[in-house]
C-alpha cells in the first residue's frame, strides 16, 4: 500500500508516459483495481482522456483495497479535458482518503488550479476588445508634446496623453501576470522606462534594441556607474496609420517578459524556446493559429523536434513559425502538467545551468532518466495533437 502511494503521484505528474517508463513493471497486478489503475494511466499518457476517465471511474467506483485511488486519475483526465469544477470534485474525493503529505499538497494545488481556471477576474484582460471606436480613434492621435505618466514600476512617455495612462495601467497588470502566474512567484522590485514611439520610422531611429521586423523591443543595461537600466520600446501606430491594438494585448506583455527573464537568468543559458514560450504566455490571449501550426509542423515534415528545438539558440526566417508556435505550446504544456512549485524549481535549477530535461526532473523529484526527454517529446507531441484536433473540429 505504501508503495503504491509513492508510485501513482510521479505516474500522474507533468506526463504520464514519463512516468510510466521509468515506473514500467513497477505497479504489480495483484487485483482488479490495480490492473484497472493500470489500464486508465495507459490511456491517460496516450491523450486518450475520456477514456481514462472511464476507466478510472469504474474503478474508483469498486470495492477492491486501493480503489480509491484512482480517484486521481479521474480527476486529471477531467482537468486536462478542461472540466474544472468535475475535476475538482474528483481531487476532493481522493483526498478525503489519502494521507501522504505530498500527495495532499499537491491534490490541494490542483484544487486551486481548478478553482482559477473558472475565476473569471484570473484570467488575463484582452483590453484592446473594451476600447470603443472613439477610444481607439483617440489613441491614434499623436501630439506634439511627449507626456509622462508613472506608477510603482513604470515611468511611461508618449504622445498620446490617454495612451500614456492605458499603458502604464495595462503594464502594472502584465507585470503582476508576469510574476504571479506564469514565473510563479517572481518578484520585481524595479522600474522600467517605457517609450512609445509614434510609428516605425520613429521606434527604429530611437529605440534602443529595435529589430527590423518588430514593433517593440526591450533592453536591460549597466551604465557607468554599474546601475541597471530596465527599458521597453512600443510603436503606436501600425501600417495603417491607426493605433495598433496588437501593442497593447501582445508586444507590451511580450517584451516585458523577456526583460523579467533576462533580469532572472542573467548569464545562464535559458533555452530560446522556452524563453520565447513564455513570453507567448504572457501576452493577453492565446493565438489559436499558433496551436494549429504546431499540430500541423507535427504531422508533416516541418516538424522541429523536440532535442533540436530545446538546442536551438536563433531561428531563421524559413522555421521561424514553426520554431514560435511549437515553443508556445511545449512551454503552455509544461506550465500546465506542473505545478507552479515544480514550475518554479525547474527554473531555478535552469538557473544554476541545468538542461531543461534535467531540470523538470529534478523539479520533479523523479530519478534522471536518458529517456525522459523522448517520453516528454511524445506525450508533449500527443497534447498538441489533441489541441490540434480540437481546433480543427471547431471549424
Ligand atoms: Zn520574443
Amino acid at each position: 500500500m505504501a508503495n503504491k502511494s509513492i508510485i501513482l503521484l510521479p505516474m500522474l505528474l507533468l506526463v504520464s508516459a514519463v512516468a510510466m517508463c521509468l515506473s514500467e513493471g513497477a505497479i504489480v497486478s495483484e487485483s482488479s483495481s490495480d490492473e484497472g489503475i493500470q489500464r486508465a494511466l495507459s490511456s491517460l499518457a496516450a491523450g486518450r482522456h475520456e477514456e481514462a476517465e472511464r476507466i478510472a471511474s469504474r474503478v474508483a467506483a469498486g470495492e477492491s483495497e486501493g480503489a480509491w485511488r484512482a480517484w486521481l486519475i479521474v480527476a486529471t483526465a477531467r482537468h486536462r479535458l478542461e472540466k474544472y469544477p468535475q475535476a475538482a470534485e474528483a481531487y476532493k474525493q481522493f483526498l478525503s482518503l489519502c494521507q501522504s503529505p505530498s500527495e495532499r499538497t499537491y491534490v490541494k494545488e490542483q484544487i486551486n488550479r481548478c478553482r482559477l481556471a473558472t475565476d473569471k477576474s484570473a484570467r488575463p484582460v484582452v483590453v484592446s476588445e473594451l476600447l470603443s471606436a472613439k477610444q481607439r480613434a483617440k489613441l491614434s492621435t499623436v501630439d506634439n508634446r511627449k507626456f509622462t505618466e508613472s506608477s510603482e514600476h513604470f515611468v511611461v512617455r508618449s504622445h498620446n496623453s490617454e495612451l500614456a495612462k492605458l499603458i502604464v495601467k495595462q503594464a502594472e497588470i502584465a507585470l503582476r501576470r508576469i510574476c504571479r502566474v506564469i514565473l510563479a512567484g517572481q518578484d520585481y522590485p524595479h522600474s522600467v522606462n517605457i517609450y512609445v514611439w509614434s510609428n516605425a520610422a520613429q521606434y527604429r531611429k530611437h529605440a534602443v534594441s529595435a529589430p527590423e521586423w518588430s514593433g517593440g523591443g526591450f533592453s536591460l543595461r549597466q551604465d557607468k556607474n554599474g546601475q541597471f537600466i530596465r527599458r521597453i520600446d512600443l510603436t503606436q501606430l501600425g501600417k495603417d496609420g491607426l493605433f495598433d491594438t496588437n501593442m497593447l494585448d501582445r508586444v507590451l506583455p511580450h517584451e516585458m517578459c523577456h526583460l523579467v527573464l533576462a533580469e532572472f537568468f542573467g548569464d545562464a543559458p535559458c533555452p530560446l524556446a522556452l524563453n520565447e514560450g513564455l513570453a507567448m504566455m504572457a501576452e493577453a490571449s492565446v493565438d489559436n493559429s499558433r496551436v494549429l501550426l504546431a499540430g500541423t509542423a507535427l504531422l508533416g515534415d516541418k516538424k522541429i523536434p523536440l532535442r533540436k528545438l530545446l538546442m536551438a539558440e536563433r531561428c531563421n526566417a524559413e522555421n521561424a513559425a514553426v520554431f514560435y508556435a511549437e515553443s508556445f505550446s511545449l512551454t503552455a504544456y509544461l506550465h500546465k502538467r506542473m505545478t507552479p512549485g515544480q514550475f518554479r524549481e525547474m527554473l531555478t535549477h535552469i538557473k544554476t545551468g541545468c538542461p531543461l530535461e534535467e531540470a523538470i526532473q529534478r523539479a520533479l523529484y523523479v530519478p534522471i532518466d536518458e529517456t525522459f526527454l523522448k517520453c516528454l517529446s511524445t506525450a508533449w507531441e500527443a497534447e498538441t495533437l489533441r489541441q490540434w484536433q480540437f481546433l480543427n473540429a471547431l471549424d
